[in-house]
């Protein structure tokens, strides 16, 4: 870019340009959105391996955007972490969980676990148990059935804070994920200091099962540890068949994936539940 300033650099800084405007228009909508209701949880059974039932559901953000249709997490949550909107709208998505949850249990599905993914920027927030402490206090909630997932990259900016917040919300009953494990910086000793009941083996693993046997090797490495440690294991991303028994087989705990449910809507995971109860 340096030798062509004429050409490239030019392209570069226009690209640069529209991607600004992009992201500045983005957040606008995306402020608008939590004020306007647009913002929505879809949720994802996961299945216990062993006796065949749905042990919980992974809430996942989707934004009905006026303009643009249901607009996928992909897309706006790297804009609301850079923005900081993440912080209220990660209290958004406990507050709509923890609802869910009281729903859940008037409607018959006790014990489900409702398992919500906290962005690292969450921990950039001093008050983060305080306000989640608050959230789940006013919905009288079971915090046994509350599960949050996080990353071991979210912890790093300040790893004291956070594992002083992983310590106290796992006071209040609630329990920790380390979610995409196997990708990033894993490290070994997270898991034996921190809070963590269970592990999330990444998709990319699952889904590279049957083509690369490194795929076999990390995923029997990553079930033996866990469960050498008392940590339980839910493989996401499982399309197929194939890949069912090859973790059934492991001994894994949960699995997670379009092969059983694609997240849905409430009503629609309400109608899931309601038909495996009948047979
Ligand atoms: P994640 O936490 O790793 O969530 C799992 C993703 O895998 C979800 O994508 C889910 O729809 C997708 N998935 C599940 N089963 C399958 C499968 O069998 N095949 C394939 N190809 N994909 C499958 P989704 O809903 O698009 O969410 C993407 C990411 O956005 C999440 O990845 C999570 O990092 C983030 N996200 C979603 N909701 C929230 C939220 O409320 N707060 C924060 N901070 N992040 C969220
Ligand atoms: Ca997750
Ligand atoms: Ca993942
Ligand atoms: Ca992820």
């Amino acid at each position: 870019a340096k030798r062509d300033p004429g050409t490239s650099y030019r392209f570069y800084d226009r690209q640069l340009h529209i991607s600004a405007g992009y992201q500045l228009r983005l957040e606008a909508d995306l402020r608008n959105a939590l004020r306007g209701n647009e913002l929505e949880l879809y949720y994802q059974p996961r299945i216990d391996l062993a006796s065949n039932d749905v042990r919980g559901v992974e809430c996942l953000l989707r934004w009905n955007h006026p303009e643009r249709g249901l607009v996928g997490p992909d897309e706006f949550i790297p804009v609301a972490e850079r923005s900081g909107l993440i912080v209220p709208i990660g209290y958004w998505v406990i507050e709509q969980a923890c609802k869910r949850l009281q729903e859940s249990a008037e409607l018959g599905f006790p014990g489900l676990v409702f398992a919500v993914n906290l962005s690292f920027r969450q921990f950039h927030d001093r008050k983060m148990t305080e306000t989640i402490f608050r959230i789940i206090f006013n919905a009288n909630v079971d915090t046994s059935l509350l599960e949050l997932e996080l990353t071991e990259s979210a912890m790093m900016h300040d790893p004291e804070y956070a594992q002083r917040c992983l310590r106290e919300l796992n006071q209040l009953g609630i329990s920790f994920a380390l979610d995409d494990f196997g990708t990033g910086f894993s490290s070994l000793s997270n898991l034996q200091h921190l809070p963590i009941s269970l592990v999330k083996i990444d998709k990319s693993f699952v889904q590279a099962l049957g083509e690369s046997a490194d795929a076999e090797h990390i995923i029997r490495a990553i079930i033996s540890l866990a469960h050498s440690l008392q940590i339980s294991v839910v493989a996401e991303g499982v399309e197929t068949e194939s890949q069912l028994e090859f973790l059934r087989q492991q001994h894994c705990d949960e699995i997670q994936g379009y092969f059983y449910a694609r997240p849905m809507p409430w009503a629609d995971l309400v109608q899931f539940l309601n038909k495996r109860g009948e047979s």
